[in-house]
């Protein structure tokens, strides 16, 4: 959603609020392609300060599917956070506290869409797991252990790796 910002930018003093729709049915990062939902609108509020400074804050709330850290099953994670961002405009252009230049204001044009991506990519939860004692994924045969077992833990350990273990287990026994 496009938001047309001329006015907040002319007037000192001003502040506007505005109901936001995200367009975005989805966030693209490096790490892949997430559905995301919005709840519902949220409301963002800009402000001319004054002295070339502008003061966007809202409250953004969101559902992401987002793949189990072990299972790899899809989990459907809250994601919230609050917006509250001083830009600075300089030469039309907008930076922010980094004095990063923008790229979701451009001239009097706000472009809602892109600052919830920018903020989206910052509060993305680390480690998401579909429960805390999620069993993963069996890493020879691919199997959820969430939902079935087999029988692959079951096989004769590597006689390399066996004897490796037993050299830990002698230091183990060691006197100290
Ligand atoms: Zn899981
Ligand atoms: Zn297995």
């Amino acid at each position: 959603m496009i938001i047309d910002i001329s006015e907040v930018l002319q007037t000192e003093g001003k502040e506007i609020t505005e109901e936001v729709t995200l367009a975005m049915t989805s966030f693209a990062s490096r790490l892949g392609d997430f559905p995301i939902q919005a709840d519902a609108p949220f409301l963002l509020t800009i402000a001319n300060e004054g002295n070339r400074r502008l003061l966007l804050r809202g409250h953004v709330e969101l559902e992401a599917e987002i793949a189990c850290a072990r299972c790899l099953e899809e989990v459907p994670t809250s994601i919230r956070f609050d917006i509250d961002k001083e830009l600075v405009i300089r030469d039309g252009s907008a930076f922010d506290e980094e004095m990063e230049q923008t790229d979701y204001l451009i001239g009097f044009e706000l472009d809602a869409d892109k600052l919830v991506c920018a903020e989206i990519l910052v509060n993305w939860p680390m480690k998401v797991l579909c429960r805390e004692d999620c069993k993963g994924i069996c890493r020879v045969c691919g199997i959820n252990l969430n939902h079935g077992t087999c029988s692959c833990q079951k096989t004769e350990p590597d006689p390399r790796m066996a004897a490796i273990q037993d050299i830990f287990q002698k230091f183990k026994e060691l006197p100290v």
